[in-house]
């Protein structure tokens, strides 16, 4: 009888094991039904758009205000910030650079001075472009604790690039990028800024891969910017965060 009863109270407890493990598998299974068919509605592998949204020349007096906007739409940026803009104020920046970063976006590296001269005509220039971009990487470091290897040509690299400043940056760990929509954003007002950007996308014929050059340096930017995040999503662009293994298949700028 004792054995009789052991043999009911081990099978009990197996059933009750086996309906556990049943309905906790069916719930699992209904989670991963539901978290695809929450998932936005972006076409799989190279069928997705991408739209990388870039702010040159900061930090400045806008730059908050259009992390603001940013975080208000819950759209990434890469910020390819002046160094001697970051050494102005180097405890306010600090906080804005740390927000940059907390709040998703990239850091990229946009020389220290900004000048032309000194970046593309004088005989050490390549070698120079290159100092520059470490001491802007310095400054971030110092101030964030993260190492950044993007960079942006300060006025792209088709306006100044020699062959020596093509050979120094692939001698280097850094990676320029420039951009292939320039809506002219620091000279327009918002809505040319706006019709700038729409225009160039239809003449690209809606590309894959979207690298937008903007400037952290007047209110028309801010006006636009949400109209242009927008009309992005409305064409099924995906605001994508910058990430360093990210191969950029976009074109440079030509118009
Ligand atoms: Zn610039």
């Amino acid at each position: 009888m004792k054995t009789h009863k052991m043999f009911l109270i081990i099978a009990s407890v197996i059933l009750i094991l086996i309906s556990l493990l049943l309905a906790l598998s069916f719930r699992f299974y209904n989670c991963s039904v539901e978290a695809l068919e929450t998932r936005p509605a972006f076409k799989s592998g190279d069928e997705i758009k991408r739209a990388f949204l870039s702010f040159d020349d900061g930090p400045t007096v806008y730059t908050e205000d259009i992390l603001d906007l940013l975080q208000a739409h819950n759209a990434p940026a890469i910020f390819f910030l002046w160094g001697e803009r970051i050494t102005n104020d180097m405890t306010q920046n600090e906080l804005l650079l740390k927000r940059m970063l907390n709040e998703g976006h990239y850091i990229g590296l946009h020389s220290m001075n900004h000048d032309y001269r000194q970046l593309y005509l004088e005989d050490n220039s390549p070698q120079e472009f290159i100092t520059q971009m470490i001491d802007a990487q310095k400054i971030v470091y110092e101030l964030t604790g993260y190492l950044t290897h993007l960079c942006r040509a300060p006025y792209g690299r088709m306006s100044g690039f020699t062959q020596a400043h093509y050979n120094e940056v692939a001698n280097s760990k850094f990676r320029c990028v420039d951009w292939n929509i320039d809506p002219e954003d620091w000279k327009n007002d918002a809505d040319e800024i706006f019709s700038q950007l729409v225009m160039q996308i239809q003449k690209l014929g809606f590309p894959p891969e979207l690298m937008i050059v903007m400037h952290d340096v007047g209110e028309e930017t801010i006006i636009a910017l949400p109209k242009i995040i927008e009309f992005l999503r409305q064409y099924e662009y995906f605001i994508t965060p910058y990430s360093p293994d990210h191969e950029f298949i976009f074109q440079n700028y030509t118009f």
